[in-house]
């Protein structure tokens, strides 16, 4: 049992003011595997008076010295990836392979593309067309609040940490409660890296805590957060008596566009995209739009592919799916899956409970709902488990309609193989992102939503300056 209450403020791991013990829980086990502390007010103000104190020296280092530190900070993480898969497997569910190669890889692939991004980054630039007198400063905005969630945790840290200390900001990260082993591993590697004391800093905490008190702090300049759309409302609330500046990553509900002239996969890689990290993906393509002269076939593809998926624990080697993150997700999605039943949809693979075989851990069946409509709660609510619906479509206006009818626009995604159609679907859908016939985003560009999914955007050039304000410096002298 790993016991570790400290928290990483001014360079030291040191321990909490007022402590209060916490229980990480395995979800392949349900058993206890690590106990944290959840912070306090006083701790957390401890954390942003050194990042305060740090924001002086660290914001006006040059961006080649900052540069160096995270290139550093990159080689370490890769160098203790297998320790990082360990700590994502255990707190998450995380299978460890795909803890290894996605959740962990997905962190030194965000480090790489922002190294990538800064060497060309222009702190100074020359507006378009007014060369001669004005300059534009993007100058960082100060102390910044970090706050992630549990189900990508390293993908959520690393597109936060990195471009903001890239940036010259400094920052208090609170990761999710939930899962806080991989965050505290990765505050041991900027320690490693030679990061200045107060740069950056970790309080373990929940939202009503550390959370709530970061969002209100009055030397916290802006809060970056990725969670649920609850969250996202209650943290924009909080921060607006301080007039923070708060960006958000949250939930989403997204469409995938099977058109009857799709490629021959399609249909098997977006079940497999859906039932992905058991389906804990904000970008998950949770409702599959099939034109109905495929829809029967699509649905039995599905069916298939949820009824041969594995599912085991998060400590055995294979591509099987894990479980689902808690107790209180696992139940939710049971009452999720009991109200698609109820509600009239058509049950063609899993179900409620849990796999044969499997009595211990929050493990939930690969499911698949067909005939569903778009006012279903299925259809309407994040899930947030391995449980696809499936709704057929007859014209490329009604599918276009049903992608949009709902709350969120994170991803959406469409299947065709005529590519003007493939391109006119594509900007019709409302999201902040979409991805076509299997093709994700290219390195560095910005991935975030529109509407209930937030409106942030995180990656690449996008990502840093979204820690940035700008200046304008007017009269500037060309000769200097
Ligand atoms: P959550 O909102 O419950 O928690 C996220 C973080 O916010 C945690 O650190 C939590 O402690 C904190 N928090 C909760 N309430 C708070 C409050 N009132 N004030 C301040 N902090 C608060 O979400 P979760 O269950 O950890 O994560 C799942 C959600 O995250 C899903 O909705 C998912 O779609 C979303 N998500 C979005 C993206 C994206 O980039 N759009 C990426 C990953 C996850």
């Amino acid at each position: 049992m790993i016991e570790n209450r400290n928290f990483y403020i001014d360079g030291k791991w040191v321990a909490p003011l007022a402590p209060r013990d916490f229980a990480v829980i395995d979800p392949s086990t349900e058993e206890e595997c690590a106990i944290i502390s959840l912070g306090s007010d006083a701790d957390t103000d401890r954390a942003v008076a050194a990042a305060k104190r740090a924001f002086q020296t660290w914001s006006r280092t040059t961006p080649e010295s900052r540069l160096a530190l995270v290139e550093k900070l990159l080689k370490i993480y890769e160098r203790r990836a297998p320790d990082m898969a360990k700590a994502i497997s255990l707190e998450m569910g995380a299978p460890i392979d795909m803890a290894l190669e996605s959740q962990a890889g997905a962190g030194s692939w965000h480090i790489s593309n922002f190294i990538e991004a800064f060497r060309d980054f222009e702190f100074v630039r020359v507006p378009p067309g007014k060369a001669s007198k004005d300059r534009i400063s993007m100058e960082p905005i100060g102390v910044v609040g970090l706050i992630t969630p549990w189900n990508w945790p390293m993908n959520q840290v690393t597109l936060k940490v990195v471009p903001a200390v890239l940036a010259g900001c400094t920052v208090v990260l609170k990761p999710s409660e939930i899962a806080p082993l991989s965050s505290m591993l990765f505050a041991e590697y900027m320690d490693e890296a030679g990061f200045p004391a107060g740069v950056f800093n970790l309080v373990n905490g929940d939202g009503a805590g550390v959370g709530t008190r970061l969002s209100t702090h009055p030397d916290v300049e802006m809060i970056s957060f990725t969670g649920s759309t609850r969250a996202g409302i209650a943290i924009t609330k909080a921060s607006a008596d301080s007039l923070k500046k708060v960006t958000l990553e949250l939930g989403g509900k997204g469409a995938n566009i099977v058109f009857a002239d799709a490629d021959k996969d399609a249909v098997k890689r977006g079940a497999l995209h859906c039932f992905e990290n058991t389906g804990q993906s904000c970008n998950a393509p949770t409702r599959m739009l099939v034109e109905r002269p495929i829809y029967d076939a699509a649905v039995q593809t599905a069916k298939e592919i949820a009824e041969t998926i594995g599912v085991a624990s998060a400590h055995k080697t294979g591509d099987h799916i894990g479980p689902v993150v808690s107790e209180l997700q696992f139940n939710k999605i049971q009452g999720l899956i009991q109200k698609g039943i109820d509600e009239g949809a058509r049950l063609v693979a899993g179900g409620t409970g849990r796999p044969a075989g499997l009595n211990r851990g929050y493990f939930v069946r690969p499911t698949v709902f067909a005939d569903v409509s778009n006012d279903m709660t299925i259809a309407r609510e994040e899930i947030f488990g391995p449980v696809l619906s499936i709704l057929p479509f007859d014209t490329e206006d009604e599918a276009v309609a049903i992608a949009n009818e709902t709350p969120y626009g994170l991803t959406n995604y469409v299947q065709s193989q005529d590519g003007q159609k493939r391109n006119r679907v594509g900007l019709k859908v409302k999201a902040g992102m979409v991805e076509m016939n299997g093709q994700s985003r290219s390195a560095g560009l910005p991935f975030g939503g529109i509407k209930a999914s937030g409106r942030a955007r995180e990656g690449g050039v996008w990502g840093i300056e979204e820690f940035l304000e700008s200046k304008v410096v007017s009269g500037w002298a060309q000769d200097a």
